[in-house]
């Protein structure tokens, strides 16, 4: 199983070089050279399973021969036995048709954890077999940093550098990271905004010589590893809910695209999906996209769904792809024009044959808070802001009734307490196992928004 760039200009790599390797070196990112795919009878089999068999089945698919199966086994067990609910990734019914998938029963609450746990094992699971260490330098607004931080902490092989912007997460976002006490982790809180600290982890990452110098790695959302332990949901719910033979619908709160792109994956295996629903806050890049057929940058605006406060959404680029049928150079075109201009526009043929598998909706703050109270008030479900936009997008552009709709919950309701609160006056209290993290202690260092500080720091910590 081999590995190539969407922009074709870097070397084809094995799934290990892939997961440390992260961004290719041309600025791509990196997709399997054919697509695995899987038989009815396969699927029948799949059923039967636990969610870390299979986890294990859909995984070695991707790994080729860099993991032995028995090894890859056992890091699932390990990851998945992290979750808290029995079924891993429980689906509760809100209305005729239309379930939730729950992705908050990891340790950080979030969906991230479904990749982070699987991520944090693999690398040091690789680097102990090359004798190697490598840094993990990252940017987080919230949900990242922390999934990352709970899966690496205390492995050798890694270090941790993980950035946040001062003061602009949420209490209960902060405390997940830094009260973490691992010598490890490292947490630097930032004096500036997301961007700030994103454009200092790609200065560190474009030079060259400091990258190569302390091994620098990347655990983002481009990781090939992150999408391909997010297609296993997608398996677990659709067999619950009627495939292989029939088919079933997903929803999914979508920021940089990854997790509904681990979806379109699944349906390049074989899994029957008819749609994918695509949902955006204010900051609604995709849907504008899906409506025009053109990408157009703006400002991001904070929203009650900050986790999807994004207008550059990264794994967009693995669509894209496959939408021009794996033309690398288009796809350069593409995001030339996206540089030079903040624009680019598909083809109308590309466009409608997107339309028959993807639709998209938007929501602003108040209708977000107006649906979670509707659910609420409904069904007595407590939601949070990001599946709540989930719920309604599905709800709004669904094709038809017929198909089974399964909406990802990817955050806790306890995650965005004031959120939640507005919208039901009820404010929800963190799961018991969580509650330690708000009187523990906090680890963090404060750094200017200086690629020079940042680089001594960790030529400090690393010799
Ligand atoms: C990261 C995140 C998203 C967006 O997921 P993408 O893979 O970036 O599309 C949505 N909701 C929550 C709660 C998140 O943490």
């Amino acid at each position: 199983m081999m590995y190539h760039s969407t922009r074709g200009q870097a070397p084809e790599l094995s799934f290990a070089d892939v997961v440390l390797t992260g961004l290719a070196r041309d600025g791509g990112l990196y997709l399997p050279k054919t697509w695995p795919t899987v038989d009815v009878q396969t699927l029948q089999h799949w059923k039967t399973l636990s969610y870390a068999e299979l986890a294990t089945e859909v995984l070695s698919l991707f790994v080729g021969d860099d993991i032995s199966n028995a090894e890859l086994a056992a890091i699932c067990e390990d990851a998945y036995a992290q979750f808290t609910h029995p079924a891993v990734a429980p689906l509760v019914q809100l209305e005729p048709n239309l379930w939730v998938a729950e992705h908050f029963h990891g340790p950080t609450l979030a969906f991230k954890d479904f990749a982070m746990q699987a991520l944090g094992r693999l690398f040091d699971h690789l680097l102990a077999k090359r004798g190697e260490h490598r840094v993990i330098v990252g940017a987080t607004s919230g949900d990242t940093g922390s999934a990352a931080i709970e899966a690496v902490k205390g492995l050798e092989h890694v270090s941790l550098y993980m950035l946040h912007p001062a003061g602009r997460v949420s209490e209960v976002q902060r405390r997940q990271m830094t009260t973490v006490d691992a010598p490890n982790i490292h947490n630097i809180a930032v004096d500036g905004n997301f961007d700030d600290c994103q454009n200092l982890v790609k200065a560190l990452f474009n030079d060259l010589d400091f990258r190569d110098k302390h091994g620098l790695s990347a655990v983002n959302s481009i990781n090939w590893a992150r999408v391909a332990a997010q297609v296993v949901y997608y398996f677990h719910a659709a067999l619950q809910l009627g495939a292989p033979e029939n088919p079933v619908s997903f929803s999914v709160p979508s920021g940089n695209f990854g997790n509904v792109f681990a979806g379109f994956v699944a349906r390049k295996m074989g899994l029957p999906i008819s749609q994918f629903v695509v949902g955006s806050n204010r900051n609604d890049i995709l849907t504008r996209f899906f409506v025009s057929g053109e990408m157009v940058g703006e400002e991001v605006i904070p929203s009650l769904s900050p986790s999807m406060d994004i207008q550059i959404s990264s794994n967009f680029e693995r669509l894209l792809f496959e939408t021009c049928g794996q033309d690398a150079e288009q796809v350069r075109g593409w995001m030339e024009g996206f540089k030079q201009n903040g624009r680019f526009a598909i083809s109308p043929e590309q466009h409608q044959n997107l339309l028959t598998l993807f639709s998209a909706y938007r929501l602003s703050d108040a209708e977000t808070i107006e649906e979670m109270k509707r659910i609420y008030d409904e069904t007595g479900y407590v939601i949070d802001p990001h599946s709540a936009i989930g719920v309604m997008a599905a709800r709004a552009t669904r094709f038809d009734l017929d198909t089974p709709m399964i909406v990802l919950a990817t955050a806790h309701p306890a995650k965005f307490p004031d959120a939640v609160e507005e919208a039901i006056g009820v404010r929800p209290s963190l799961p018991s196992r969580c509650q330690h993290i708000m009187n523990a202690n906090e680890h963090l260092e404060p750094l200017a928004a200086s690629e020079a500080d940042l680089k001594g720091k960790i030529d400090q910590d690393r010799g």
